[in-house]
C-alpha cells in the first residue's frame, strides 16, 4: 500500500487521503433511559423546540416499562399532552429518547464544571482541564464510541465553544482476562465447554462421559463456564493481592490469563512486605542510627527511577512490580534494619508501592508512625548521585607493564590484599600469570596492583 502510494505521489496523479465511512447516525431510541429531545409535536406548528425557560425536560418517574409498543413514555398520556409554546394549541412530546452513544461522546467535558447547571460547563473550565491526558477504554469502543467523540468535539470547536481539536491526546486499551477453560474434544458446537467448576483441576475430566478434557485460556464467558467471580476472588485474597496480579501478570494493553499460582505469588509477596515493614516498626521504637548504607541508597533510587519512568513512560506496570520485589529484597538482604538509610528504604517502598496495593500500604504507613494518609503524599523523585556506583579503577600491571584493569569497590581501594585478590581475578592477570612463577606483588593503595613474575 505504501508502495503504491508512493508511486501514485511521484507520478503525480495521486496521494493518500483517509476515508472515513460515516454513515448518517439516527439517534432516537424507544426507549425510556435515555436523554430525553426537546422537543413538541403541534398540529398547527410543526416541530416546536421546547423554550429555553422550560429546561430541562424531566422524565416521568412513574412509567410502567411493559416491554412492549413503542416509547413507554408514549403510554403516559399526562406526560405526552402538553400545549404549544408556540400557538397554544394542544400539543405532544416527542416521547423517543437519545441514543446513550450521544451522551458518551461528551460526558468527559463535563467533568471539569460537572455542578453547571446552565450549559455542559464553563467553556474556561473545560479549556482548561482538556483535553484529557490519557484515555482508558476496551477496544471495542475504539470504533465508535471514540470516533463519535471527536466528531461532537470538533462541532463545539467549529461552534466557538471549545480551543481544542481533539478530545483524547492518548489511547491506552487494556487487555481482557482469559479464565482457565476446559473443552471435550469429543464434542462439538456449545456442549464442548465444561464449566471450570465443575473440573477436578488435577484430573480434568467430563463429568457426564468420564473422557479426558482439554484446558486452555479463552477470554471468560457465561456459555463457556471460566469465569472468575470478582467478588470471591477479593473475599480470598483481597483486593490489593488481585491488583497486584493483574498488572504484574501482562503489560495492560495484552490479555491476561487468570491462574492462582500468580495470583498467590503476589499474596506471597504483599505478605513478605507486611513482615519487614512490622518488624522494622519494632526496630525504629529503639532507635535509628544516622548512618548511611550507599548500596542500598542505590537500589533505593534506582528503584524510584526506574517505577517513575514506567509510569510516565507507557505504563509497563508489570516491571514496575518488579522493581519493587527487587527493592523489596534488597531491604530483606540488608543486615543493618536500624540505619537512616533502612528507613528511607521501607518508606520508599512503601510509597512506591501505594498505588499498586493502596490498602495494605496505607495500613503500613500508619505502623510506621505516620499520621497523614500515604496517598497524599508526593511521589518521590530520584537523587542521580545516589545512582553513581561507588568504585575505583585498579590497573593491573605484569612486570610493571599495563596489561588491564577493572573496576572495584571503593570500599576495598585502601585494602591491600583485598586489591591483590581483586586483581588475581581479572582476565588480565588469569592470562598473563598463566604457568609463570609470582615472585612478588606490589599492592599501592588506590591504583594498582603489579605482579612480578619470573
Ligand atoms: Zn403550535
Amino acid at each position: 500500500k505504501t508502495k503504491i502510494v508512493e508511486f501514485a505521489e511521484k507520478n503525480q496523479w495521486g496521494t493518500a487521503k483517509i476515508t472515513y465511512r460515516l454513515r448518517d447516525w439516527l439517534i432516537s431510541r424507544q426507549r425510556y433511559w435515555g436523554c430525553p429531545i426537546p422537543v413538541i409535536h403541534c398540529p398547527k406548528c410543526g416541530i416546536v423546540p421546547v423554550p429555553h425557560a422550560d429546561l430541562p425536560v424531566i422524565l416521568p418517574e412513574d412509567v410502567e416499562l411493559t416491554g412492549r409498543g413503542a416509547s413507554p413514555l408514549a403510554q403516559k398520556d399526562s406526560w405526552v399532552n402538553i400545549s404549544c409554546p408556540k400557538c397554544g394549541s394542544a400539543a405532544k412530546r416527542e416521547t423517543d429518547t437519545m441514543d446513550t452513544f450521544i451522551d458518551s461522546s461528551w460526558y468527559f467535558l463535563r467533568f471539569a464544571d460537572a455542578r453547571n447547571d446552565q450549559e455542559i460547563g464553563d467553556r474556561n473550565s473545560i479549556n482548561n482541564w482538556l483535553p484529557v491526558d490519557q484515555y482508558v477504554g476496551g477496544v471495542e469502543h475504539a470504533i465508535l464510541h471514540l470516533l463519535y467523540s471527536r466528531f461532537v468535539t470538533k462541532v463545539l470547536r467549529d461552534r466557538g465553544l471549545l480551543d481544542f481539536n481533539e478530545p483524547f491526546t492518548r489511547l491506552l486499551t487494556q487487555g481482557m482476562v482469559q479464565g482457565l477453560t476446559y473443552m471435550n474434544p469429543n464434542k462439538s458446537g456449545k456442549d464442548k465447554w465444561v464449566p471450570s467448576a465443575l473440573v477436578d483441576p488435577k484430573d480434568p475430566k467430563d463429568p457426564k462421559t468420564g473422557e479426558p478434557l482439554q484446558a486452555l485460556f479463552a477470554t471468560m464467558s457465561k456459555s463457556k463456564g471460566n469465569g472468575v467471580s470478582p467478588v470471591e476472588a477479593i473475599a480470598k485474597y483481597g483486593a490489593d493481592t488481585l491488583r497486584m496480579f493483574a498488572l504484574f501478570k501482562a503489560p495492560p494493553e495484552k490479555d491476561l490469563e487468570w491462574e492462582d499460582a500468580d495470583v498467590e505469588g503476589q499474596q506471597r509477596f504483599l505478605n513478605r512486605v507486611w513482615r519487614l515493614v512490622s518488624s522494622f516498626a519494632e526496630i525504629k521504637q529503639s532507635g535509628i542510627s544516622d548512618k548511611i548504607d550507599r548500596n542500598l541508597r542505590r537500589a533505593i533510587h534506582i528503584a524510584i527511577k526506574e517505577i517513575s519512568e514506567d509510569f510516565d513512560g507507557g505504563y509497563q506496570l508489570n516491571t514496575a512490580i518488579s522493581e519493587l520485589m527487587k527493592l523489596s529484597n534488597a531491604l530483606q538482604d540488608t543486615e543493618d534494619k536500624s540505619s537512616a538509610t533502612f528507613q528511607e528504604g521501607i518508606e520508599t517502598l512503601l510509597t512506591l508501592l501505594a498505588p499498586f496495593a493502596p490498602h495494605i500500604a496505607e495500613e503500613l504507613w500508619s505502623l510506621i508512625g505516620h499520621i497523614e494518609s500515604i496517598h497524599s503524599q508526593s511521589w518521590l523523585t530520584y537523587d542521580p548521585d545516589a545512582l553513581t556506583v561507588d568504585e575505583i579503577t585498579l590497573v593491573i600491571q605484569i612486570n610493571g607493564k599495563v596489561r588491564g584493569s577493572l573496576q572495584v569497590p571503593s570500599s576495598a581501594s585502601n585494602d591491600k590484599q583485598a586489591l591483590e585478590e581483586y586483581a588475581r581475578s581479572s582476565s588480565a592477570a588469569k592470562r598473563y600469570l598463566e604457568g609463570k612463577e609470582i615472585k612478588k606483588v606490589i599492592a599501592v593503595p588506590q591504583k594498582l596492583v603489579n605482579f612480578v613474575v619470573g
